[in-house]
């Protein structure tokens, strides 16, 4: 399923531009406009999923392709071996402002533990 209106389904459709960096069957892989970090990369499922928190049992696989996506991007862009962060934020008092489950990846520079 996709949604008419949410930004990331359209930048799927390739309604909106985007970088894209790496693709799959069930993702795609593209910069994000305000990095926060060297590199910054959103991975999403092609399909629309509002956040993690509505996945479904049958989510499964698509759940791992979202992880492995990601170390594949972090090895595409050459972070995989100075580290990286994968986060999805849930809801908007986690920072969630796309309604699009994305995890974000992180890396190029050195990142703090806790997040604010
Ligand atoms: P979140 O706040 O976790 O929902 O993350 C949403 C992310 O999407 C933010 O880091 C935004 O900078 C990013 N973003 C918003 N619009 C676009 C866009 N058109 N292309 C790429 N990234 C975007």
């Amino acid at each position: 399923m996709v949604s008419d209106d949410c930004l990331f389904c359209r930048i799927v459709r390739g309604e909106i531009p985007a970088d894209v960096v790496a693709e799959g069957e069930s993702w795609l892989a593209f910069r994000d406009i305000q990095p926060q970090a060297p590199v910054h990369v959103l991975v999403i499922p092609r399909r629309h999923v509002e956040s993690v928190d509505s996945l479904a049992p049958e989510d499964a696989d698509l759940s791992g392709d979202l992880l492995l996506a990601a170390a594949e991007v972090a090895r595409v862009e050459g972070i995989a071996e100075s580290g990286y962060r994968a986060v999805t934020n849930v809801g908007e008092r986690a920072g969630q402002s796309v309604f699009h489950l994305h995890v974000h990846v992180l890396g190029g520079r050195r990142m703090r533990w806790p997040p604010g």
